[in-house]
């Protein structure tokens, strides 16, 4: 099955009828283009009370298997990735074997995936392309741009494919946010001169589809944390997303007005506030301490920021309930803030994490207890889907990025805004954009692989 300089085609192997393991193709011209290759993880659940996983065996890292791909190999001109989440990057370094293609990407994201690809020994075999947003490559018989957009991470981008038949605007996780605090933000102009130019298709992000009006802004989050920071009167630990930058850069600035400092705990912040640093997008204004200063302060000069939202297992959050963090030890009365959204299937995690910490008499604030908004989603709401809507003007829509009811409430309100076609369908199935659009059903075999004590492994 190869596409001829007459085909233009979409066809998703991982991520579309699912929230995870992105990994999408673009067809056309004998040549394939990857856009994203993330992980997954087991269903249903992943995270027991005590934040064990409770899972029959499966390993705990999947992702979309590229069988279809890495059997043609030679016709796969290169590989994108959109933004550093782990459902869109996660699976590079265990598919690079694979896959072996060149890989484009902007600054933080490739900072994020030199990281990972350097944990396993990759980082010289890999071709790494940085790019600059409005930049444009020729990959294979694709010219891709570049396009600054916003979401909970910095640096997340969408794409122009543009081909000889047809143009594919492609969203990658967004919401349109007025004051994204770290990263670019995004310019209208944009994405209303891709509508005067011609979008054949938008494949486009459905995870709040079902959501009315508008996401919350990173930047409203200050004044809902900044009150909480202002109210406590020990130590303040607030736990949220690694890679959300803004929202740590929204906590050192908080600290710095509260004669407090900020000191982040755990792994995955160390390197996303590193990766943040080499790509210039980490303020000066924002200062962070290190670790070890924590335990000496007085309390009222601690403001920490935790790994373990989700109550995973052996995160700061864990040991800081348990009483075995190295750097800091809490006491009654200190203050703990959940700045993150339980993702589904966690709740006994989280709220097994949470009675362990009343029962040490620490008082535990979530996003839903709080007054004010304190987290924000990365992904649009239905205003937000209908403006994007209404500036790019596709000729088809193409949900993707959420499960079958997302996709297709999604699909229903791009045709409300004036969109003529909504293609939705799920991974194997292969969405023929030209001459006539089209979908054709499990046109291609999909399946999940596993990460199993360092070899890959077909997962039912
Ligand atoms: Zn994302
Ligand atoms: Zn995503």
């Amino acid at each position: 099955m190869t596409p001829t300089s007459q085909d233009l085609w979409f066809l998703p192997l991982g991520g579309t009828g699912e929230i995870g393991m992105n990994m999408n193709l673009y067809g056309h011209d004998g040549q394939w283009l990857m856009v994203d290759c993330g992980v997954t993880f087991p269903k249903p659940g992943r995270f027991s009370a005590d934040g064990t996983r409770h899972h029959s065996g499966e390993p705990e890292t999947q992702m979309a298997d590229p069988a279809f791909i890495s059997e043609r190999r030679q016709q796969l001109a290169g590989m994108i990735i959109t933004h550093a989440h782990e459902d869109h990057i996660g699976a590079v370094p265990y598919l690079w074997e694979r896959l072996r293609c060149p890989i484009y990407t902007t600054r933080f994201t490739a900072e994020v995936l030199k990281r990972k690809l350097a944990e396993r020994g990759l980082l010289h075999q890999v071709k790494l392309h940085v790019v600059e947003v409005e930049q444009q490559c020729a990959i294979g018989p694709f010219m891709v741009q570049w396009l600054a957009l916003t979401h909970s991470i910095p640096d997340a981008n969408a794409l122009m494919i543009r081909t000889p038949l047809g143009n594919v605007f492609h969203t990658g996780d967004w919401k349109l946010d007025p004051d994204p605090v770290a990263g670019h933000g995004y310019q209208p102009d944009t994405f209303t001169r891709l509508g005067d130019e011609g979008v054949l298709a938008m494949v486009c992000d459905s995870t709040n589809a079902t959501v009315a009006g508008h996401s919350v802004s990173e930047g409203q989050l200050y004044e809902g944390l900044e009150t909480l920071v202002a109210t406590a009167v020990g130590r303040v630990v607030v736990t949220c997303f690694g890679s959300n930058i803004a929202r740590l850069v929204t906590l050192a600035h908080i600290a710095a007005a509260h004669g407090r400092y900020l000191g982040l705990l755990g792994r995955s912040l160390h390197n996303m506030h590193q990766c943040a640093r080499r790509a210039g997008i980490w303020p000066l204004s924002a200062k962070v301490v290190d670790e070890t200063h924590l335990g000496y302060l007085p309390p009222h000069e601690v403001l920490a920021v935790a790994t373990g939202s989700q109550g995973e297992p052996r995160t700061a959050l864990r040991r800081l309930a348990a009483g075995s963090h190295p750097a800091l030890e809490l006491q009654p009365g200190d203050r703990i803030i959940f700045s993150a959204r339980a993702i589904p299937g966690n709740e006994p995690a989280i709220e097994g994490l949470i009675e362990q910490l009343r029962a040490q008499q620490l008082e535990v604030i979530t996003a839903e207890q709080a007054a004010l908004p304190i987290h924000a989603s990365g992904h649009p709401a239905q205003d937000e889907l209908r403006q994007l809507y209404q500036w790019v003007r596709p000729q088809i829509a193409i949900p993707v990025h959420g499960e079958a009811e997302h996709m297709r409430v999604h699909a229903q309100l791009a045709q409300q805004t004036g969109v003529d076609k909504a293609l939705t369908g799920r991974n194997g199935d292969l969405f023929m954009l030209t001459p006539v659009a089209g979908v054709r059903r499990q046109a291609v075999g999909v399946g999940r692989l596993g990460w199993d004590k360092g070899a890959l492994v077909p997962v039912e």
